[in-house]
């Protein structure tokens, strides 16, 4: 069986490189006579691979000093709730701008720990645009104002050129769908969190990237697990880290540094997605979701205005090697996620499949 395109949203496609070389490692990792899977944490060469990985992140998105770099456990959800239990707690007020699904997830957490502002929402046209804000919007004396930098569900985003104007209150910023397919400053945020499964390996790790000076706010009468002092303190080692998840993240970094760094990533992601946004806004057949300003360079998100031929596309593509293209329920449709590890060659793929089943199905 021949490897396919892989458009999934998350888990997703990885690059073989990566795959291959875990591969070579995965029963006895360099001189440890054992697999990583089977080090203990607090191992010498285990206490390595972490570094390297920290290491490797640090370079390749330029993070500054006076940020902490965590690997946490619970997925981006989990970041949902800790993110209020942790800083919802001065004035006990945040401002939040919901643009669909994710975002809702995190007020629904954050309005357990204090009042939440909705300072901007796209809900009206089922989140295709990021809403317009501006800097009255944002309570100045909020703990903190809050972002989903690239919505996987819907196919909008943030650049860093298009972040929202908070004044001083601290923005959080949740990456899981684009962190290292494009250049941000992380100087801007207080706080960047990011799942791995979608552009950083394998299911199982949560990165954290948090200021120091916003680290100082943190409220102390919580849960030790749930605080993010505790893992501070430990270098992401208080408990058992999701260690072989850590290393492919590792392995990641190595990946991303290695094809060039993230500009070279961005100049390939937008060489894809322009490729594909060009045909669908060419075509008499498709039309893309989302305002054209907002467009994500991850997922890409379009329809045929035809349910049952959204189906049709989504079978034939499959049978020729092209898989997980459904879109997300909320918004149906179609939905090709063109994470760093999916090579121009299987967008080229794609517009080749879709050029053909417009001709088809005219
Ligand atoms: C996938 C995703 C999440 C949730 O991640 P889990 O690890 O499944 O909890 C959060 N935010 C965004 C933007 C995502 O794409």
């Amino acid at each position: 069986m021949e490897r396919v395109f892989n458009f999934s949203a998350g888990p997703s496609t990885m690059p073989i490189e990566v795959l291959e070389r875990a591969q070579k490692e995965l029963v006895n990792y360099g001189e440890a006579g054992m697999s990583v899977m089977e080090m203990s944490h607090r191992s010498k060469d285990y206490q390595e691979i972490i570094d390297r990985a920290e290491g490797t992140l640090r370079e390749v998105m330029n993070i500054p000093d006076d940020y902490k770099v965590l690997f946490l456990q619970g997925g981006g959800s989990t970041q949902f709730a800790m993110i209020p239990m942790n800083f919802m707690h001065k004035s006990k007020k945040a401002c939040y701008i919901n643009t669909g699904a994710w975002t809702k997830k995190s007020i629904k957490e954050a309005k357990l720990f204090g009042d939440v502002k909705v300072v901007g929402t796209s809900e009206d046209k089922n989140f295709a645009y990021i809403p317009k804000t501006t800097r009255a919007d944002f309570d100045q004396d909020a703990d903190y104002a809050y972002i989903c930098q690239n919505n996987t569900i819907f196919g909008t985003r943030y650049t860093k050129d298009s972040l929202p104007d908070v004044g001083n209150v601290p923005l959080i910023s949740d990456l899981s769908s684009n962190i290292l397919s494009e250049e941000v400053n992380v100087s801007d945020y207080a706080m960047i969190f990011a799942g791995a499964q979608k552009n950083v390996g394998m299911a199982g790790v949560t990165i954290c990237i948090i200021k120091d000076s916003f680290l100082e706010n943190t409220n102390d009468d919580i849960t030790t697990m749930l605080k993010y002092s505790t893992h501070v303190a430990k270098g992401s080692m208080f408990n058992t880290p999701p260690t072989y998840a850590i290393y492919i993240a590792g392995l990641m970094f190595e990946w991303v540094k290695n094809q060039g760094g993230v500009k070279e990533l961005e100049r390939r992601n937008n060489e894809k997605a322009d490729l594909l946004y060009g045909f669908i806004d060419a075509s008499d057949m498709y039309t893309g979701t989302v305002a054209t300003e907002d467009r994500s360079l991850m997922n890409v998100t379009f329809v045929t205005g035809d349910a049952d031929l959204d189906a049709k596309f989504i079978a034939e593509a499959k049978e020729q090697g092209m898989v997980n293209l459904k879109g997300h329920r909320s918004v149906g449709g179609i939905r090709a996620s063109i994470y760093n590890a999916m090579p121009l060659e299987g967008v080229q793929k794609l517009v080749n499949f879709m050029k053909e089943f417009e001709k088809n199905n005219r």
